[in-house]
This record gives structure tokens, C-alpha cells and sequence, in this order.
């Protein structure tokens, strides 16, 4: 029923239709307590700060959920909402036709995106809904290239890729597939790159990608590579905990899909736009994907929107076989929304115009090192990041063998020492995350290195008594 590959073609459109509760459950994934007792938490916002409801100011360490990278009062995005709200606030994006946001939006991500050629864009309202459209438009590839058997997913283990029964099961978390019955069966996972907890004595973080490299190999083998369709992943591992990849991971495992025909799906709902220094992961890691997902700063969160980027590869196909195969019937009420669509093309130009990525890169060594020096620090166990994003894992005499007792909770005391000094940060089990707005100043990462050394002493001192105990 419906056409939502949005083109930049001068045509518009293509005339062939185509196409975390309070739990510390393993991982420390934190559900979002749907079901939960709720408090009234926020009120307002300005810039990398927000207030609650009793007026108490807080550096926004998480950028609410890795999204608001503008910070959260940007004019120019509530401007560009207002003029679409007036003009047109709403049509759809079905029978290939569509609005002039959505186009728009359309040709500047194919523009922006510069690892390799895009062809094609799909919106969509998140990045479920983005991780859920790549495995749709996968099968329909295959199917489109008489491959029936090629169906199945690798992701890894620790990855998240959203919270649909699909975007659930791609994601490596235990807390997401434990009592929904998931992950579906086409789902398979592999090895989580993270070094430190995984690497064997004496080997090198070189030896460890080779290693993961060769068991992704031995999976595809054993599976049979005419059974697997594609590889997600996040070119630095979020919700899981911060991963950044090990040296070398991405240039050999990206060799292995190839070498099986297999198609690279690089998530990055967090990392594109500039949150790594770079305007997209695939850009630091020199990832090659053929397809690639997209949300959160899209709009620097101010809007729900979500993007998928596609290979001319796999957008020629999908236009060459729909008249066989019958349309590429895939799209949402909401799919290229106008107001959506007009956020984002603001937030786009300003990531340009202020060089957004070159912005990060100039403050981020501060953002790192400044953390990082307080890796010696008797309760942690490792403090890992790139660009904007941190993050922190406490453990006991620096072992990921020597977790803390869940029932201490130090992770929720660190979280909670950071809140009482005026800093929200993102608490997982024993995992700090943090991944501030882009926007920020150099003064305000001194303010967040100050709160995060504070709140850890104050930690320290209390896990110093519960061990005397
Ligand atoms: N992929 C990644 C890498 C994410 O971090 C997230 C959200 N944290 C998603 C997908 C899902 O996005 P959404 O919550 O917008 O559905």
C-alpha cells in the first residue's frame, strides 16, 4: 500500500512503489519502569541543564537519553516547529507522495553521510522502529534477490537496538528477552568487544578482534552462510554499557560479512551527528555499512524521528523487483512527518554550521581525560569512552570478576551523590553512562568532572563502610 523510500530526485517521488525499573538485573539494563510508581520529575531546560519540579538545576550528563545534543533550548528548532506547525502540520507519506520536509530531510542525510554512497532514505518515528524497518527491508531484498533462506540477524551480546519484539530481540541484553519470549529465532548473537571483561591473559586488543573476528566466522559457518542475512551494530555499544571497539574489531569483522555476502546494518541512534567527533561512527571506525540507522539527535530529540539510510545496491533492487514482487508494503502513519522532518533539517544545518563534530573534538580530551583520572580509584573497575560519551563500571580490586554485591548498589549511591551535587547521569546496575549535549562548554565538562570526582570520593567512603561491615 504504500511507497516510503523517500529519493532526493527532483522526481519526488519514485514511480515504481518500492521500498529500563530499578532492577540490576545482568547487564544492569534498566527497563523504563512502564509499570512502575512514577514521580514528577522535570520541569524545564536550558541548555545542558534541566530543573525538576522543585526549581533544582541539573547538568544533563545523559543528554535525557543520548538524544537532546543541541541541549535543550535551541530557538531554531522551536522555530522551524512553529513555521511547519502553521504551513502544514501534517500530511503522509504513502502512494509516493510526500512533503517537501521529508525530501528535504531526505537529500541532506544521503549529503551528510560520507563513509560511503547511500542511496535511499525511510523514515520512521525511533530507532526501534528504524531497527525494525532494516530487518523488513532485509527480507524483502533477499526475497526480491530469490535468497528465501537468507533470513537471519547476527547481533552482538551487551548491544541494544531498541525495545519492539524485533529491535528487543536484536539487542543482546538479557533484561529485553527474559519473559517476552524473545528472541525471536532468526536472531542470533555473538561476541560483546569488550576487552577488558573478555580478553584472555595476555592477549592484545588486536588478538582479542582477530578472536571475535574468527568466532563470528565460526558462527556464519556453522549456521551456513546462506541462512544469514545480515550484522547490526553500534559502532560504540550504548545502553550495554559504553563499548567502544577494540583496535582493529571493525575493519576485520566488517571482511568477514563481506567475504559471506552478508549486509553490515550500522546502528547509530547514538553515534551519529557529531557524538564521537566525527558526524557519524561509521566515519571514526571507517565502517562501510550498507545500511544505517538513525534517531535521537536527528532531531536533537526535540521531535520523535527516526531514519534508515540504504545502499544504491539494495535500493535498485528493491525498485527493480517491486513490480515482481508487489510493492514494498512498509510505512507509518508518521513516516517523513513534516514537523519531524522540518526539526531536523534545522538540526542538521546546525551541526553543520557550527561544526558540531570539530566542536566535540575539541573538548572532549578534557571530557575523557578529566574522568579518566580518576580510573585509579579503588571501586572502579574501568572507565571507557570516545568524543562524548563515557562510561564507568565499578568493581572490586579493578576485576570485571569482582563485581561489587548487587545489594550494594553502588552504581544507584554514585548516581545519587551525582543528583544531590546538581548532576544527572545514567546508572545501570554497576554502569555509569554518560553522553552530555554536544553543545557544551568547556566550563560545564569542568563542572561535570568536579561532580563526578566529588560523588566518587563520597562513594568510595561509602563502599570503605559496607566493606568494614
Ligand atoms: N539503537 C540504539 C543504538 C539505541 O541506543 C536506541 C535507544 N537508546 C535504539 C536503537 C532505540 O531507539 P528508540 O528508543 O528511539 O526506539
Amino acid at each position: 500500500h504504500t511507497q516510503n523510500l523517500c529519493d532526493a530526485s527532483t522526481r519526488h517521488f519514485s514511480s515504481v512503489p518500492s521500498p529500563q525499573s530499578n532492577s540490576t538485573e545482568e547487564n544492569g539494563f534498566k527497563g523504563h519502569g512502564m509499570l512502575a510508581p512514577f514521580t514528577a520529575g522535570w520541569q524545564s531546560t536550558d541548555g545542558s541543564y534541566v530543573y525538576d519540579i522543585d526549581g533544582k538545576k541539573y547538568l544533563d550528563s545523559l543528554a535525557g537519553l543520548w538524544c537532546t545534543a543541541l541541549g535543550g533550548s535551541e530557538p531554531r528548532l522551536v522555530k522551524a516547529a512553529t513555521e511547519q506547525l502553521h504551513k502544514l502540520p501534517f500530511y503522509h507519506s504513502f502512494w509516493n507522495r510526500t512533503t517537501k520536509p521529508s525530501l528535504d530531510l531526505a537529500k541532506e542525510l544521503l549529503s551528510m553521510f560520507t563513509a560511503r554512497e547511500m542511496g535511499k532514505v525511510f523514515f520512521t518515528n525511533s530507532g526501534s522502529e528504524a531497527n525494525d524497518s532494516q530487518v523488513k527491508l532485509v527480507w524483502y531484498y533477499n526475497n526480491a534477490l530469490g535468497r528465501p533462506d537468507k533470513k537471519k540477524f547476527i547481533a552482538r551480546s551487551k548491544s541494544y537496538h531498541g525495545s519492539t519484539l524485533i529491535s528487543a530481540s536484536l539487542s543482546g541484553l538479557p533484561a529485553l528477552h527474559q519473559k517476552f519470549d524473545l528472541p525471536a529465532p532468526f536472531v542470533l548473537h555473538t561476541d560483546c568487544p569488550h576487552y577488558w571483561r573478555f580478553h584472555l591473559p595476555g592477549e592484545t586488543e588486536e588478538e582479542f578482534a582477530t578472536r571475535l573476528a574468527n568466532n563470528l566466522e565460526e558462527l556464519i559457518l556453522k549456521e551456513g552462510p546462506e541462512t544469514i542475512a545480515a550484522f547490526i551494530a553500534e559502532p560504540v555499544m550504548g545502553a550495554g554499557g559504553v563499548i567502544p571497539p577494540p583496535k582493529t574489531y571493525f575493519e576485520k569483522v566488517q571482511a568477514i560479512v563481506k567475504k559471506y555476502d552478508i549486509l553490515f546494518i550500522a546502528d547509530e541512534v547514538i553515534t551519529a551527528f557529531g557524538r564521537l567527533g566525527t558526524m557519524f561512527g561509521s566515519d571514526m571506525y571507517n565502517i562501510k555499512p550498507d545500511l544505517v540507522s538513525m534517531a535521537k539527535a536527528l532531531s536533537s530529540a526535540y521531535v520523535p524521528i527516526g531514519a534508515i539510510m540504504v545502499s544504491p545496491e539494495i535500493s535498485d533492487v528493491i525498485h527493480s523487483q517491486s513490480n515482481k514482487l508487489g510493492s514494498f508494503a512498509h510505512g507509518f502513519t508518521y513516516s517523513g512527518h513534516p514537523v519531524a522532518c522540518a526539526v531536523a533539517i534545522e538540526a542538521l544545518k546546525i551541526y553543520q554550521e557550527r561544526n558540531i563534530p570539530d566542536h566535540v573534538k575539541q573538548i572532549s580530551p578534557r571530557f575523557q581525560e578529566g574522568v579518566k583520572a580518576f580510573a585509579g580509584s579503588p571501586i572502579v573497575g574501568e572507565i571507557r569512552g570516545v568524543g562524548l560519551i563515557l562510561g564507568t563500571e565499578f568493581a572490586d580490586n579493578k576485576s570485571p570478576n569482582d563485581p561489587f554485591p548487587a545489594e550494594w548498589g553502588v552504581g544507584a549511591i554514585f548516581g545519587a551523590e551525582c543528583q544531590k551535587r546538581g548532576m544527572l547521569v545514567r546508572v545501570a546496575g554497576d554502569n555509569i553512562m554518560m553522553s552530555p549535549p554536544l553543545i557544551m562548554t568547556p566550563d560545564e565538562v569542568e563542572e561535570l568532572v568536579s561532580i563526578y570526582g566529588d560523588a566518587l570520593k563520597a562513594t568510595e567512603e561509602r563502599v570503605a563502610e559496607l566493606k568494614s561491615k
